[in-house]
């Protein structure tokens, strides 16, 4: 969906739309399991400098290899975004859209208007956990014999994986 200027310069732009996987190109590991279903709405902030507001909330289920055992990991998520775009006068190719450093809030347009479809991949993207696993207590990859431990349990000696110590740590605490 495409936000123009013209546009937003007469009214608001409600959006509440369905995505199904396959229509946004995500990079290779990643894949969308669900539709992105998303609700909110643009609007011209500041006639003068061009400044659109664009606000919702998106709700996908994503997926990608697990950080220990490479099987595939689901990770649903649930993202308000609030963010602002300023035209950029730098001559950028019409439809990038790009978040400079240290203005993590402030992404910039060129041309006549905003597409929704980048700004949701980009969401999208940052509300991905930093530690992508396939369920809490996945025992990852045997280190020594290389067997997924979640299928099959192995007879090498390992120590426990630093986070289930943790996990072990923090339980004794709660007790
Ligand atoms: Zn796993
Ligand atoms: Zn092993």
């Amino acid at each position: 969906m495409f936000l123009s200027l013209r546009e937003l310069e007469l009214r608001k732009i409600p959006f509440e739309l369905q995505i199904p996987p396959g229509k946004l190109e995500f990079a290779d590991e990643l894949k969308q399991v669900t539709p992105i279903v998303v609700k909110g709405e643009a609007e011209l902030v500041s006639d003068v400098l061009g400044e659109i507001r664009v606000s919702g909330k998106l709700r996908v289920t994503m997926e990608a290899p697990c950080d220990r055992c490479v099987e595939p990991a689901t990770l649903p998520i649930e993202s308000d975004f609030d963010l602002t775009y300023r035209p950029d006068e730098s001559g950028a190719p019409a439809g990038e859209v790009h978040v400079s450093e240290g203005e993590s809030e402030i992404g910039f347009y060129s041309g006549d208007g905003l597409q929704l479809d980048d700004i949701l991949l980009e969401q999208i993207v940052l509300a991905l956990p930093m530690r992508k696993v396939c369920s809490p207590g996945c025992k990852g990859i045997c280190p020594s014999c290389g067997q997924n431990r979640n299928l099959t349990p192995c007879a090498c000696d390992n120590k426990p994986p630093l986070e289930s110590q943790w996990t072990a740590a923090l339980h004794s605490l709660k007790k």
